[in-house]
């Protein structure tokens, strides 16, 4: 199975595609925000560097972020492929990771740009919740997306909050940030030819039935 990475803005639906397609082709899911804030809620050391940053919608150090990365594609579930969401960020995280596969002898497989208008997805992060508990992400105000029962995770019942980083503020912050800094890896990609496109779209199936496509053309 190829390796995905999802080059895609913040709150462009990348955390709810990867759930949609983990299920479907049984993939690794590794979400370097997620392993982030395992650490920060963990009071590791390498969350307390980690949280000052995140709150400030900055970048973590390129040392930390890699070092989670290869500590997790070298965990049995990502054997047979995994999702990359959220990494690599900036050139020089591409470029590292480049050296680490090859280090490894892992494929880098396709990359899937998720393009999405940049007040669309501020309304999204603003709504948006998660289970602390198992990561599952919902919205407040779709109607696809909304929990069951309002507050509470639909898979296993804890109290659903919202991301320290989810302020209007914050998120313009961290959206820009990721336009300036990560944009570059869009024409990186492309010239290797592995760059494949897809938009987000208001539902997640819609969003879902294009990324299939690309991942099996
Ligand atoms: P995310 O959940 O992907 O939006 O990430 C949340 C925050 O974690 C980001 O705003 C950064 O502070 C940090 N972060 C996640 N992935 C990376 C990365 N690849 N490089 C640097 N910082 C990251």
């Amino acid at each position: 199975m190829k390796n995905i990475i999802f080059l895609a803005p913040p709150a462009a639906g990348k955390g709810t595609l990867s759930e949609m397609l983990v299920e479907k082709y049984g993939y690794g899911h590794i979400s370097t925000g997620d392993l982030l804030r395992e650490e920060v809620a963990a009071k590791t050391e390498l969350g307390k560097k980690a949280e000052g940053l995140m709150k400030a919608g900055k970048f973590v150090p390129d040392e930390i972020i890699l070092k989670l990365i290869e500590n997790r594609i070298t965990k049995p579930d990502c054997e047979n492929g995994y999702i990359l969401d959220g990494f690599p960020r900036t050139k020089i995280q591409a470029e590292k990771y480049d050296e680490l596969l090859k280090d490894l002898g892992k494929e880098l497989g396709i990359v899937i740009y998720i393009d999405i208008d940049k007040q669309m997805a501020i309304e999204r992060a603003c709504s948006r919740i998660t289970c602390p508990n198992c990561g599952r992400i919902f919205n407040k105000y779709s109607v696809e997306m909304k929990p069951k029962v309002e507050g509470i995770c639909d898979d296993c019942g804890a109290k659903l909050t919202q991301r320290a980083d989810d302020t209007e503020e914050t998120f313009i912050k961290r959206f820009d940030e990721y336009m300036e800094k990560t944009m570059p890896l869009y024409d990186y990609y492309n010239k290797k030819g592995v760059l494949k496109n897809i938009k987000a779209y208001v539902s997640k199936y819609d969003t879902f039935a294009e990324a299939v496509k690309v991942i099996e053309e």
